[in-house]
Protein backbone atom coordinates (compact mmCIF):
# COMPACT_ATOMS: atom_id res chain seq x y z
CA UNK A 1 0.00 0.00 0.00
CA UNK A 2 1.76 3.69 -0.52
CA UNK A 3 1.18 5.91 1.86
CA UNK A 4 2.51 9.38 2.00
CA UNK A 5 5.66 9.38 3.76
CA UNK A 6 8.45 12.09 4.65
CA UNK A 7 6.31 14.98 7.36
CA UNK A 8 6.38 15.41 11.05
CA UNK A 9 3.11 16.09 11.98
CA UNK A 10 -0.68 14.48 11.02
CA UNK A 11 -1.70 18.09 9.93
CA UNK A 12 1.25 18.20 6.86
CA UNK A 13 0.32 14.53 5.63
CA UNK A 14 -3.52 15.52 5.20
CA UNK A 15 -2.49 18.45 3.11
CA UNK A 16 -0.64 16.65 0.94
CA UNK A 17 -3.55 14.50 0.00
CA UNK A 18 -5.96 17.23 -0.03
CA UNK A 19 -3.51 19.03 -2.80
CA UNK A 20 -3.44 15.75 -4.66
CA UNK A 21 -7.44 15.29 -4.75
CA UNK A 22 -7.47 19.18 -6.21
CA UNK A 23 -9.90 18.83 -9.25
CA UNK A 24 -8.10 19.89 -12.31
CA UNK A 25 -10.82 19.47 -14.83
CA UNK A 26 -12.49 23.41 -15.59
CA UNK A 27 -15.70 22.27 -15.55
CA UNK A 28 -18.08 23.19 -13.41
CA UNK A 29 -20.69 20.74 -11.83
CA UNK A 30 -22.76 21.63 -9.72
CA UNK A 31 -23.41 18.85 -7.28
CA UNK A 32 -26.38 16.78 -7.70
CA UNK A 33 -27.87 13.44 -5.99
CA UNK A 34 -29.49 11.41 -8.51
CA UNK A 35 -32.61 9.75 -7.09
CA UNK A 36 -34.99 7.56 -8.58
CA UNK A 37 -38.00 5.85 -6.68
CA UNK A 38 -37.36 3.15 -5.26
CA UNK A 39 -40.36 1.20 -3.34
CA UNK A 40 -39.63 -0.55 -0.34
CA UNK A 41 -39.49 -4.27 0.22
CA UNK A 42 -41.77 -4.87 2.89
CA UNK A 43 -44.70 -2.34 3.83
CA UNK A 44 -45.08 -1.33 7.15
CA UNK A 45 -47.83 -2.42 9.44
CA UNK A 46 -50.59 -0.03 9.43
CA UNK A 47 -50.33 2.98 12.17
CA UNK A 48 -54.09 2.09 13.42
CA UNK A 49 -56.35 -0.99 13.51
CA UNK A 50 -60.11 0.77 12.56
CA UNK A 51 -62.48 -2.08 13.91
CA UNK A 52 -66.01 -2.13 12.73
CA UNK A 53 -68.46 -3.32 14.11
CA UNK A 54 -70.88 -4.83 11.29
CA UNK A 55 -73.61 -5.14 13.30
CA UNK A 56 -74.47 -1.51 14.62
CA UNK A 57 -73.02 -0.46 11.31
CA UNK A 58 -76.14 -2.39 9.92
CA UNK A 59 -78.32 -1.08 12.60
CA UNK A 60 -77.08 2.68 11.76
CA UNK A 61 -77.43 2.08 8.21
CA UNK A 62 -81.08 0.97 8.73
CA UNK A 63 -81.36 3.95 10.99
CA UNK A 64 -80.60 6.29 8.53
CA UNK A 65 -82.77 4.97 5.56
CA UNK A 66 -85.43 5.18 7.62
CA UNK A 67 -84.63 8.84 9.20
CA UNK A 68 -83.77 10.16 6.14
CA UNK A 69 -85.27 8.23 3.62
CA UNK A 70 -84.78 8.93 -0.28
CA UNK A 71 -81.74 11.37 0.89
CA UNK A 72 -79.18 9.41 -0.49
CA UNK A 73 -75.95 11.60 0.12
CA UNK A 74 -76.96 11.92 3.53
CA UNK A 75 -76.91 8.33 3.83
CA UNK A 76 -73.81 6.96 2.06
CA UNK A 77 -71.72 10.37 3.69
CA UNK A 78 -69.18 8.54 5.26
CA UNK A 79 -67.12 10.23 8.44
CA UNK A 80 -63.59 9.73 6.95
CA UNK A 81 -62.03 12.14 4.57
CA UNK A 82 -58.94 10.17 4.85
CA UNK A 83 -60.83 7.70 2.67
CA UNK A 84 -61.03 4.67 5.00
CA UNK A 85 -64.64 3.89 4.67
CA UNK A 86 -64.66 4.85 0.82
CA UNK A 87 -64.12 1.19 -0.72
CA UNK A 88 -66.78 -0.51 -2.55
CA UNK A 89 -68.74 -1.81 0.59
CA UNK A 90 -67.47 0.76 2.60
CA UNK A 91 -67.12 0.64 6.72
CA UNK A 92 -67.69 -3.82 6.13
CA UNK A 93 -64.25 -3.45 4.44
CA UNK A 94 -62.71 -0.41 6.11
CA UNK A 95 -58.75 0.60 4.45
CA UNK A 96 -56.87 0.90 7.63
CA UNK A 97 -53.69 2.12 5.50
CA UNK A 98 -55.67 5.35 5.02
CA UNK A 99 -55.92 6.41 8.73
CA UNK A 100 -54.45 8.98 10.27
CA UNK A 101 -55.42 8.52 13.94
CA UNK A 102 -58.02 11.80 14.35
CA UNK A 103 -60.44 10.29 15.86
CA UNK A 104 -63.72 12.09 14.04
CA UNK A 105 -65.13 8.74 13.19
CA UNK A 106 -65.38 7.06 16.40
CA UNK A 107 -66.47 10.84 18.40
CA UNK A 108 -69.19 10.05 15.43
CA UNK A 109 -70.28 6.76 16.06
CA UNK A 110 -68.68 5.34 19.14
CA UNK A 111 -70.85 2.29 19.06
CA UNK A 112 -69.83 1.58 15.41
CA UNK A 113 -65.98 2.58 15.44
CA UNK A 114 -62.85 2.07 17.50
CA UNK A 115 -59.32 3.36 16.53
CA UNK A 116 -56.68 1.37 18.38
CA UNK A 117 -52.75 2.00 18.16
CA UNK A 118 -51.26 -1.05 16.00
CA UNK A 119 -48.96 -2.85 18.31
CA UNK A 120 -47.46 -4.53 15.18
CA UNK A 121 -46.48 -0.88 14.06
CA UNK A 122 -44.31 -0.16 17.34
CA UNK A 123 -41.99 -3.02 16.54
CA UNK A 124 -40.74 -1.00 13.09
CA UNK A 125 -38.55 1.62 15.84
CA UNK A 126 -38.14 2.15 19.70
CA UNK A 127 -38.38 5.03 22.00
CA UNK A 128 -35.66 7.03 20.19
CA UNK A 129 -35.89 6.16 16.60
CA UNK A 130 -39.78 5.86 16.78
CA UNK A 131 -41.84 4.20 14.08
CA UNK A 132 -43.18 7.96 13.31
CA UNK A 133 -39.56 8.63 12.50
CA UNK A 134 -39.17 5.84 10.55
CA UNK A 135 -41.68 5.96 8.36
CA UNK A 136 -40.97 9.38 7.40
CA UNK A 137 -37.05 7.76 6.80
CA UNK A 138 -38.81 5.24 4.53
CA UNK A 139 -40.77 7.71 1.94
CA UNK A 140 -37.21 9.44 1.95
CA UNK A 141 -35.73 6.50 1.07
CA UNK A 142 -37.88 5.54 -1.45
CA UNK A 143 -38.69 8.95 -2.99
CA UNK A 144 -35.70 11.06 -2.57
CA UNK A 145 -37.86 13.76 -1.78
CA UNK A 146 -38.83 15.67 1.16
CA UNK A 147 -41.88 13.88 2.38
CA UNK A 148 -44.75 16.80 2.66
CA UNK A 149 -48.13 16.13 4.50
CA UNK A 150 -49.93 18.76 3.65
CA UNK A 151 -51.27 19.28 7.35
CA UNK A 152 -48.75 21.47 8.66
CA UNK A 153 -47.05 20.96 12.11
CA UNK A 154 -48.86 18.80 14.19
CA UNK A 155 -46.52 18.22 16.73
CA UNK A 156 -45.35 19.34 20.04
CA UNK A 157 -43.49 23.12 19.98
CA UNK A 158 -41.35 22.25 22.23
CA UNK A 159 -39.69 18.15 23.83
CA UNK A 160 -36.76 16.29 24.85
CA UNK A 161 -33.23 15.93 22.68
CA UNK A 162 -33.18 18.33 19.62
CA UNK A 163 -36.67 19.26 20.15
CA UNK A 164 -35.91 21.59 22.67
CA UNK A 165 -34.16 23.98 19.66
CA UNK A 166 -35.90 26.24 17.16
CA UNK A 167 -34.05 27.71 13.83
CA UNK A 168 -34.35 31.35 13.63
CA UNK A 169 -36.18 31.09 9.84
CA UNK A 170 -37.11 35.10 9.94
CA UNK A 171 -38.24 36.14 6.61
CA UNK A 172 -35.89 39.17 6.96
CA UNK A 173 -32.55 37.06 6.60
CA UNK A 174 -33.19 35.50 3.04
CA UNK A 175 -31.44 36.50 0.38
CA UNK A 176 -30.93 32.66 -0.60
CA UNK A 177 -34.65 31.70 0.03
CA UNK A 178 -35.83 28.94 -1.46
CA UNK A 179 -33.26 26.92 -0.80
CA UNK A 180 -33.48 23.95 -3.46
CA UNK A 181 -34.90 25.87 -6.68
CA UNK A 182 -33.06 29.35 -5.03
CA UNK A 183 -31.79 31.63 -6.93
CA UNK A 184 -27.64 31.46 -5.71
CA UNK A 185 -26.25 27.90 -4.91
CA UNK A 186 -26.10 27.17 -1.37
CA UNK A 187 -23.30 25.27 -0.48
CA UNK A 188 -22.51 22.30 1.85
CA UNK A 189 -19.20 21.29 1.40
CA UNK A 190 -17.22 20.27 4.59
CA UNK A 191 -13.68 20.38 5.33
CA UNK A 192 -12.44 17.80 7.52
CA UNK A 193 -9.12 18.19 8.77
CA UNK A 194 -6.94 21.17 9.91
CA UNK A 195 -6.97 25.15 8.95
CA UNK A 196 -4.50 27.58 11.03
CA UNK A 197 -6.20 30.36 13.07
CA UNK A 198 -4.78 33.05 10.26
CA UNK A 199 -2.35 32.42 6.96
CA UNK A 200 0.98 34.25 6.69
CA UNK A 201 2.40 35.98 3.54
CA UNK A 202 5.90 36.63 2.54
CA UNK A 203 6.57 39.42 0.15
CA UNK A 204 6.44 37.94 -2.70
CA UNK A 205 2.49 37.21 -1.44
CA UNK A 206 3.61 33.43 -0.96
CA UNK A 207 1.87 31.67 2.03
CA UNK A 208 4.77 31.00 5.19
CA UNK A 209 3.84 29.16 7.79
CA UNK A 210 0.79 26.51 8.18
CA UNK A 211 -1.16 25.94 5.01
CA UNK A 212 -4.86 24.64 5.76
CA UNK A 213 -4.76 20.80 5.78
CA UNK A 214 -8.04 19.45 4.76
CA UNK A 215 -10.48 17.06 2.62
CA UNK A 216 -13.10 17.95 1.17
CA UNK A 217 -16.88 16.11 1.50
CA UNK A 218 -19.77 17.24 -0.48
CA UNK A 219 -21.64 16.64 2.20
CA UNK A 220 -21.69 17.39 6.08
CA UNK A 221 -23.47 13.71 5.89
CA UNK A 222 -20.67 11.21 6.35
CA UNK A 223 -21.54 7.11 7.53
CA UNK A 224 -21.01 5.71 10.31
CA UNK A 225 -19.73 1.97 10.69
CA UNK A 226 -22.89 -0.02 11.25
CA UNK A 227 -23.53 -1.44 14.67
CA UNK A 228 -21.15 -4.63 15.75
CA UNK A 229 -24.16 -7.20 15.59
CA UNK A 230 -24.58 -6.76 11.68
CA UNK A 231 -22.38 -8.75 10.17
CA UNK A 232 -23.43 -8.37 6.66
CA UNK A 233 -21.06 -7.91 3.85
CA UNK A 234 -23.68 -6.90 1.61
CA UNK A 235 -24.05 -3.94 3.62
CA UNK A 236 -20.79 -2.71 3.85
CA UNK A 237 -21.22 -2.64 0.09
CA UNK A 238 -24.63 -0.89 0.07
CA UNK A 239 -22.67 1.65 2.54
CA UNK A 240 -19.22 1.84 0.77
CA UNK A 241 -20.47 2.29 -2.64
CA UNK A 242 -23.25 4.93 -1.43
CA UNK A 243 -20.48 6.95 -0.06
CA UNK A 244 -18.69 6.84 -3.15
CA UNK A 245 -21.46 7.84 -5.33
CA UNK A 246 -22.29 11.34 -3.23
CA UNK A 247 -18.83 11.81 -2.62
CA UNK A 248 -18.85 11.67 1.01
CA UNK A 249 -16.96 9.32 3.61
CA UNK A 250 -17.75 4.97 5.31
CA UNK A 251 -16.20 4.82 8.40
CA UNK A 252 -15.63 1.13 8.38
CA UNK A 253 -13.70 -1.72 9.98
CA UNK A 254 -10.80 -2.60 8.63
CA UNK A 255 -11.73 -6.12 8.79
CA UNK A 256 -15.01 -5.35 6.94
CA UNK A 257 -13.48 -3.63 3.97
CA UNK A 258 -10.55 -6.45 3.95
CA UNK A 259 -13.05 -9.22 4.10
CA UNK A 260 -15.31 -7.60 1.29
CA UNK A 261 -12.53 -6.44 -0.88
CA UNK A 262 -13.94 -2.49 -0.74
CA UNK A 263 -11.67 -0.16 -2.15
CA UNK A 264 -11.77 4.09 -2.65
CA UNK A 265 -11.17 6.87 -0.86
CA UNK A 266 -14.46 7.56 0.30
CA UNK A 267 -14.05 4.59 2.98
CA UNK A 268 -12.18 5.66 6.30
CA UNK A 269 -10.65 2.31 7.61
CA UNK A 270 -11.14 2.07 11.71
CA UNK A 271 -8.48 0.40 13.62
CA UNK A 272 -7.35 -0.91 16.97
CA UNK A 273 -3.74 -0.78 18.28
CA UNK A 274 -3.87 -4.54 17.35
CA UNK A 275 -5.17 -3.77 13.79
CA UNK A 276 -2.43 -1.27 12.39
CA UNK A 277 -0.48 -3.84 10.50
CA UNK A 278 -3.42 -4.37 8.36
CA UNK A 279 -3.40 -0.77 6.91
CA UNK A 280 -0.52 -2.01 4.65
CA UNK A 281 -3.10 -4.95 3.44
CA UNK A 282 -5.50 -2.33 2.60
CA UNK A 283 -5.16 -1.99 -1.74
CA UNK A 284 -5.60 1.97 -1.45
CA UNK A 285 -4.51 5.09 0.42
CA UNK A 286 -7.20 5.73 2.52
CA UNK A 287 -7.61 10.04 2.82
CA UNK A 288 -7.80 9.31 6.88
CA UNK A 289 -7.86 6.51 9.21
CA UNK A 290 -9.98 6.27 12.67
CA UNK A 291 -8.09 5.34 15.57
CA UNK A 292 -10.00 3.37 18.20
CA UNK A 293 -8.10 3.68 21.09
CA UNK A 294 -5.26 6.03 22.03
CA UNK A 295 -2.73 3.43 21.45
CA UNK A 296 -3.50 3.07 18.09
CA UNK A 297 -3.65 7.38 17.78
CA UNK A 298 0.10 6.98 18.82
CA UNK A 299 1.03 4.29 16.32
CA UNK A 300 -0.55 6.77 13.51
CA UNK A 301 1.02 9.34 14.70
CA UNK A 302 4.56 7.54 14.83
CA UNK A 303 3.47 5.89 11.36
CA UNK A 304 2.55 9.45 9.95
CA UNK A 305 -0.51 8.70 9.18
CA UNK A 306 -3.56 11.14 8.91
CA UNK A 307 -5.72 10.21 11.84
CA UNK A 308 -9.13 10.72 13.03
CA UNK A 309 -9.93 9.57 16.69
CA UNK A 310 -13.14 8.28 17.93
CA UNK A 311 -14.38 9.02 20.93
CA UNK A 312 -17.25 7.35 22.95
CA UNK A 313 -18.77 10.16 25.37
CA UNK A 314 -17.82 8.05 28.50
CA UNK A 315 -16.45 9.33 31.81
CA UNK A 316 -13.32 10.59 30.53
CA UNK A 317 -13.68 11.42 27.42
CA UNK A 318 -12.59 15.22 27.68
CA UNK A 319 -9.07 13.80 29.32
CA UNK A 320 -8.69 11.12 25.94
CA UNK A 321 -9.77 13.76 23.76
CA UNK A 322 -6.65 16.30 24.98
CA UNK A 323 -4.73 13.64 24.87
CA UNK A 324 -4.75 12.78 21.29
CA UNK A 325 -5.12 16.61 20.35
CA UNK A 326 -1.68 16.73 22.02
CA UNK A 327 -0.60 13.96 20.10
CA UNK A 328 -1.44 15.68 16.43
CA UNK A 329 -4.94 14.40 16.02
CA UNK A 330 -7.21 17.22 14.77
CA UNK A 331 -10.47 15.02 13.47
CA UNK A 332 -12.61 14.30 16.14
CA UNK A 333 -15.60 11.51 16.20
CA UNK A 334 -17.43 11.99 18.83
CA UNK A 335 -20.07 9.46 19.35
CA UNK A 336 -23.28 9.26 21.54
CA UNK A 337 -25.60 6.36 22.06
CA UNK A 338 -28.13 5.64 19.59
CA UNK A 339 -30.68 7.54 21.09
CA UNK A 340 -27.76 10.35 21.84
CA UNK A 341 -26.72 10.00 24.89
CA UNK A 342 -23.24 9.98 26.72
CA UNK A 343 -21.56 10.23 30.09
CA UNK A 344 -25.17 11.35 31.51
CA UNK A 345 -26.40 14.10 28.88
CA UNK A 346 -27.73 14.84 25.68
CA UNK A 347 -25.32 15.05 22.68
CA UNK A 348 -26.68 18.35 22.11
CA UNK A 349 -24.88 20.05 25.16
CA UNK A 350 -22.12 17.86 25.33
CA UNK A 351 -21.00 19.44 21.57
CA UNK A 352 -21.89 22.90 22.60
CA UNK A 353 -19.68 22.73 25.48
CA UNK A 354 -16.79 20.84 22.76
CA UNK A 355 -17.42 23.60 20.61
CA UNK A 356 -17.30 26.61 22.97
CA UNK A 357 -13.87 24.92 24.65
CA UNK A 358 -12.24 24.96 21.74
CA UNK A 359 -13.48 27.94 20.63
CA UNK A 360 -12.22 29.55 24.54
CA UNK A 361 -8.62 28.21 23.98
CA UNK A 362 -8.74 30.65 19.90
CA UNK A 363 -7.97 27.09 18.34
CA UNK A 364 -11.60 26.41 16.80
CA UNK A 365 -10.36 26.42 13.50
CA UNK A 366 -7.85 23.91 13.77
CA UNK A 367 -9.78 20.92 14.60
CA UNK A 368 -12.90 19.23 12.96
CA UNK A 369 -15.57 17.56 15.07
CA UNK A 370 -17.82 14.81 14.29
CA UNK A 371 -20.73 13.47 15.50
CA UNK A 372 -22.34 10.44 15.31
CA UNK A 373 -25.22 8.97 17.73
CA UNK A 374 -29.20 10.60 18.30
CA UNK A 375 -29.24 11.94 14.59
CA UNK A 376 -32.67 10.64 13.47
CA UNK A 377 -34.24 13.11 11.34
CA UNK A 378 -33.58 15.56 8.51
CA UNK A 379 -33.88 18.32 11.18
CA UNK A 380 -31.39 16.81 13.50
CA UNK A 381 -28.29 17.80 10.85
CA UNK A 382 -28.47 21.37 10.94
CA UNK A 383 -29.20 21.40 14.43
CA UNK A 384 -26.17 19.51 15.69
CA UNK A 385 -23.86 21.89 12.79
CA UNK A 386 -25.30 24.85 14.62
CA UNK A 387 -24.30 23.29 17.87
CA UNK A 388 -20.72 22.65 17.13
CA UNK A 389 -20.34 19.88 14.60
CA UNK A 390 -18.69 20.23 11.35
CA UNK A 391 -20.18 17.18 9.95
CA UNK A 392 -22.34 14.02 11.14
CA UNK A 393 -22.02 10.06 10.81
CA UNK A 394 -25.28 8.42 10.25
CA UNK A 395 -26.06 5.41 12.02
CA UNK A 396 -29.41 4.04 12.60
CA UNK A 397 -31.15 5.74 10.05
CA UNK A 398 -29.13 4.28 7.03
CA UNK A 399 -30.60 1.01 8.67
CA UNK A 400 -34.37 2.25 8.58
CA UNK A 401 -33.96 3.59 5.00
CA UNK A 402 -32.90 -0.11 3.60
CA UNK A 403 -35.78 -1.61 6.08
CA UNK A 404 -33.71 -2.92 8.55
CA UNK A 405 -36.19 -3.88 11.29
CA UNK A 406 -34.90 -3.27 15.22
CA UNK A 407 -35.13 -6.13 17.39
CA UNK A 408 -36.28 -4.19 21.01
CA UNK A 409 -34.56 -0.99 22.13
CA UNK A 410 -31.48 -0.19 20.09
CA UNK A 411 -28.90 1.97 22.21
CA UNK A 412 -25.51 0.69 22.20
CA UNK A 413 -23.57 -0.62 19.05
CA UNK A 414 -22.37 -3.87 20.88
CA UNK A 415 -25.77 -5.18 21.80
CA UNK A 416 -28.20 -3.36 19.06
CA UNK A 417 -30.12 -6.41 16.88
CA UNK A 418 -31.78 -5.42 13.69
CA UNK A 419 -33.09 -8.25 10.97
CA UNK A 420 -31.81 -6.81 7.35
CA UNK A 421 -34.31 -7.23 4.50
CA UNK A 422 -33.49 -11.20 3.54
CA UNK A 423 -33.65 -10.56 -0.45
CA UNK A 424 -32.07 -7.24 -0.71
CA UNK A 425 -29.86 -6.13 -3.30
CA UNK A 426 -26.83 -3.79 -3.01
CA UNK A 427 -28.37 -1.35 -5.97
CA UNK A 428 -31.51 -1.10 -4.32
CA UNK A 429 -29.86 -0.68 -0.80
CA UNK A 430 -27.48 2.56 -2.30
CA UNK A 431 -30.49 3.87 -4.47
CA UNK A 432 -32.41 3.52 -1.28
CA UNK A 433 -29.57 5.23 0.67
CA UNK A 434 -29.17 8.20 -1.78
CA UNK A 435 -32.50 8.84 -1.72
CA UNK A 436 -32.35 9.15 2.11
CA UNK A 437 -29.10 11.66 1.50
CA UNK A 438 -30.91 13.87 -1.16
CA UNK A 439 -33.97 14.48 0.89
CA UNK A 440 -31.74 15.55 3.95
CA UNK A 441 -29.71 17.87 1.66
CA UNK A 442 -32.49 19.26 0.19
CA UNK A 443 -34.00 19.81 3.74
CA UNK A 444 -30.80 21.22 5.34
CA UNK A 445 -30.55 23.92 1.91
CA UNK A 446 -34.45 24.91 2.63
CA UNK A 447 -33.35 25.27 6.45
CA UNK A 448 -30.13 27.38 5.23
CA UNK A 449 -32.19 29.30 2.72
CA UNK A 450 -34.66 30.79 5.33
CA UNK A 451 -31.77 31.46 7.81
CA UNK A 452 -29.77 33.39 4.59
CA UNK A 453 -27.21 31.16 5.27
CA UNK A 454 -24.88 30.44 1.99
CA UNK A 455 -22.70 27.20 2.99
CA UNK A 456 -22.58 25.12 5.60
CA UNK A 457 -19.19 25.64 6.93
CA UNK A 458 -20.86 28.70 8.11
CA UNK A 459 -23.58 27.30 10.41
CA UNK A 460 -21.22 25.32 12.56
CA UNK A 461 -21.55 27.00 16.42
CA UNK A 462 -23.88 29.80 14.81
CA UNK A 463 -25.71 29.26 17.69
CA UNK A 464 -27.25 32.77 17.98
CA UNK A 465 -29.24 31.32 15.23
CA UNK A 466 -31.13 29.42 17.12
CA UNK A 467 -33.24 29.45 20.04
CA UNK A 468 -33.07 27.23 22.96
CA UNK A 469 -36.54 26.44 24.76
CA UNK A 470 -35.34 26.95 28.22
CA UNK A 471 -33.95 30.38 27.84
CA UNK A 472 -37.12 31.47 26.58
CA UNK A 473 -38.86 29.90 28.77
CA UNK A 474 -37.22 31.88 31.77
CA UNK A 475 -37.16 34.50 29.55
CA UNK A 476 -40.79 34.38 29.85
CA UNK A 477 -41.10 32.89 33.23
CA UNK A 478 -37.96 33.49 35.18
CA UNK A 479 -39.29 36.31 37.32
CA UNK A 480 -42.64 34.31 38.39
CA UNK A 481 -42.01 32.56 41.78
CA UNK A 482 -41.66 29.02 41.57
CA UNK A 483 -39.95 28.75 38.10
CA UNK A 484 -37.21 26.13 38.47
S1 LIG B 1 -59.65 8.00 12.86
FE1 LIG B 1 -59.88 9.58 11.31
S2 LIG B 1 -58.62 8.83 9.64
FE2 LIG B 1 -58.98 7.09 10.94
S3 LIG B 1 -60.79 6.11 10.14
FE3 LIG B 1 -61.48 7.51 11.70
S4 LIG B 1 -61.97 9.37 10.59
FE4 LIG B 1 -60.72 8.14 9.24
Amino acid sequence: MAMAKGNSSVETDISKISNSTIDTDPVYHRYHIETAMTADMSNLPNRFLVEVSRINLLKLIIKESRDYFGKLDVILNRPCVYGVFSGPIGGFAPRPNHCVGCLRCTIQHPDVVTIKHNPEWKSWGDTYLSPKLVDTILTEASTGAVPVKGQGYRGRFGGPGWDRIWTDMSEIVRPTRDGIHGREFISTVTDIGSKPMHLSFNSKGEIIGTEPATLSTQLPILFDSPPQTIKSAKLLNVLSKSAQEIDSLAFMPINGILGCKLSGKHLVPQVNSSEIELIQKLNFSPRLIEALDISAVKSLSNQNIKTCFRIDFDEGWEELMHKAFDIGVRVFHMVADYHGRGDGNFIRDLIIKTHKDFVKKGIRDQVTLIGSGGIAAAEHVPKAIICGFDAVALDTPLLAAIQAQPKGECISSEFSNFVLPKSFTVSWGVQRVKNLCAAWRDQLLEIMGAMGIREVRRMRGELGRAMFQKDLEKEAFGDIDGYE
